[in-house]
């Protein structure tokens, strides 16, 4: 069902009229130099344009053909701006702040505008960023998608479309639609070429114009994670890699196959129609799976489907994809999916049902304590992707091994397909300020690092070496690596698992953990659960890793 958006804005006319109370408010107080060095101040502004942003973004994603919509999109990108800069003269000033403002919140929110807003350059300098990631990054985005978008119209048959075809229980199905995507990306790699070459270059420029090292080093600068953590939990991923292959390898061999086989990867070989995975039920298991975590989880489920939060069913005019939309002031978030009947939409539901128990708990705190790093998001999202898959387990014992193969495929893809698309671009970022790519160059980088973790195989169809052109995630300029979170989230949702099923105590740490890491640096939360972030000890992780990986392989032997 789609929301009910009255409880952020009853009309149209109401979100009008609230946006232009806003914008006077910050023309109001411009001048005035005190208030706008009060964070109480901008707590307030922030709140307000956080239900205008929610109230447009969620509209827009459930009919993304509305003009209307995608206008004020546009229009609040403005005022979003009038508060950044709020957000820097708070910094500049941030010595003269008042009495009130001492609060931890708030002296945590300070020091993290003043560890991002430290690496601004001077004024100038910050402008002309703004106007290049304007012109040429975001219109770079937009080329790309124009020219996806004419694709579509030539061919009759849209990517989305024939990737999806990649799921199909027919093995040459399967392998003629990655031959096809394939064939069809060449068709657009053109324009994702320059699109690459210019945004990563720009990415660069950008971190070296406010001192930063490397793009990484901005990205992990600003997320507050040291780059040690990250070489750290590589070097654990490469210990299981093996294991996930072999199971991989398994279940080729289940379906007959014997080589390694890109669209395989992605594709479960039980027939999942024996599984009842209607919504209702789905979300019956789900608050069953958190309900056991800790009663408040469950609660939370209960009240996302009474409040009408989740908006499930297919419509055309939706946007693809799921995502998970807080609103700090009303204390809700909103879900957004379309729901199929099967094992990828039940692990969905759960990792954006995780995502909003996570903002309940930092919503306690307010406004300013519930950004998170997004490598701790997931890893939370992550977590209640293995509880839901343990619940149903219990739930329906009989279908245990398809569950391991869920397990097992989200696994696979993250070690094989994430981490191919970071290695790969890590080297991009390293070569791009004084090199050109081309088309070709691309594409065989994308080969080399799939083969560096899957192996060397013959056959064409082992890998997909034109991921660099189909994967949107490369081509948003103001997000470089949207990668590394989905890795090291998936390794920290194994510690978490582990911990859990070790120590009853465990729960109430991590959640008590979880309401402050809006307020904490990513470190200071990783020590409140024993992981040491310069020298992290995966251990328990790759044990977890390894006994699903074993799960699977027994339960396959047995049905053999
Ligand atoms: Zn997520």
């Amino acid at each position: 069902m789609a929301w009910n958006l009255a409880d952020l804005f009853t009309s149209v006319q109401e979100y009008e009229s609230s946006k232009g109370d806003l914008a006077q408010l910050l023309a109001e107080r411009a001048d005035e130099k005190r208030s706008s060095e009060s964070i109480e101040f901008l707590e307030e502004l922030s709140t307000r344009f956080e239900l205008l942003e929610a109230y447009i973004a969620l509209s827009l994603a459930h009919d993304r053909s509305n003009t209307y919509y995608s206008n004020e999109e546009q229009s609040l990108l403005l005022l979003n701006t009038k508060i950044k800069n709020i957000k820097k003269q708070l910094v500049r000033n941030s010595d003269k702040l008042s009495g009130s403002d001492k609060n931890i919140v708030y002296a945590f929110f300070v020091s993290r505008l003043k560890r991002v807003f430290a690496h601004q350059a001077d004024e100038k300098t910050e402008s002309m960023i703004s106007d290049m990631e304007r012109i040429n990054g975001e219109n770079w985005t937009s080329l790309r998608k124009i020219e996806l978008q004419k694709l579509r119209s030539t061919d009759d048959q849209s990517l989305c479309v024939i990737q999806a075809r990649q799921l199909e229980s027919e093995d040459a199905v399967r392998q003629n639609s990655l031959l096809e995507e394939i064939k069809m990306c060449r068709k657009a790699e053109e324009v994702s070429c320059r699109a690459l070459n210019a945004i990563k270059a720009e990415n660069n420029m950008v971190s070296k114009a406010r001192g930063h090292s490397s793009a990484m080093d901005m990205v992990l600068h600003n997320e507050g994670i040291p780059f040690c953590f990250i070489s750290a939990s590589l070097a654990s991923m490469g210990k299981v890699s093996k294991n996930i292959l072999s199971g991989i390898a398994k279940k080729q061999s289940r379906i007959g196959t014997d080589s390694f086989k890109w669209y395989n990867i992605n594709y479960i070989s039980h027939n999942q129609k024996t599984l009842p995975l209607s919504f209702e039920n789905a979300i019956e298991v789900i608050k069953k799976a958190f309900h056991r975590f800790h009663p408040e989880a469950g609660k939370m489920v209960e009240r996302s489907v009474s409040h009408n939060l989740i908006n499930y069913e297919k419509v055309e005019t939706k946007r693809s994809g799921a995502f998970c939309t807080n609103v700090t002031a009303k204390k809700s978030t909103y879900l957004m999916l379309t729901y199929s009947e099967n094992l990828r939409s039940y692990i969905s539901l759960a990792h954006e049902l995780g995502h909003g128990f996570h903002y309940s708990l930092m919503n306690k705190h307010g406004y300013l304590a519930n950004a998170a790093p997004t490598t701790l998001k997931e890893s939370v999202a992550h977590l209640f992707e293995i509880l839901a898959c343990q619940e149903l387990c219990i739930q329906y014992p009989e279908h245990c091994q398809q569950i391991y193969e869920m397990q097992l495929t989200s696994l696979a893809s993250t070690w094989i397909d994430v981490q191919s698309r970071y290695l790969f671009e890590k080297e991009v970022f390293e070569r791009c300020s004084d090199h050109y790519f081309t088309p070709e160059e691309l594409t065989q980088l994308m080969l080399s690092k799939q083969k560096e973790i899957i192996g060397d195989y013959e056959n064409e169809d082992a890998y997909n070496p034109t991921t660099w052109i189909s994967k949107p995630h490369f081509y948003y300029s103001e997000k470089p690596y949207y990668n590394f979170p989905y890795m090291i989230g998936r390794l920290l949702s194994y510690y978490l698992y582990g911990r859990i099923k070790d120590d009853a105590n465990f729960t109430n740490e991590l959640i008590s953990m979880l309401e402050t890491s809006g307020m904490c640096l990513f470190s200071e939360s990783l020590n409140k659960i024993g992981i040491n972030e310069t020298a992290p000890d995966w251990s328990r992780s790759e044990n977890e890793i390894v006994s699903v990986i074993n799960q699977f392989s027994s339960s396959i032997n047995k049905s053999f």
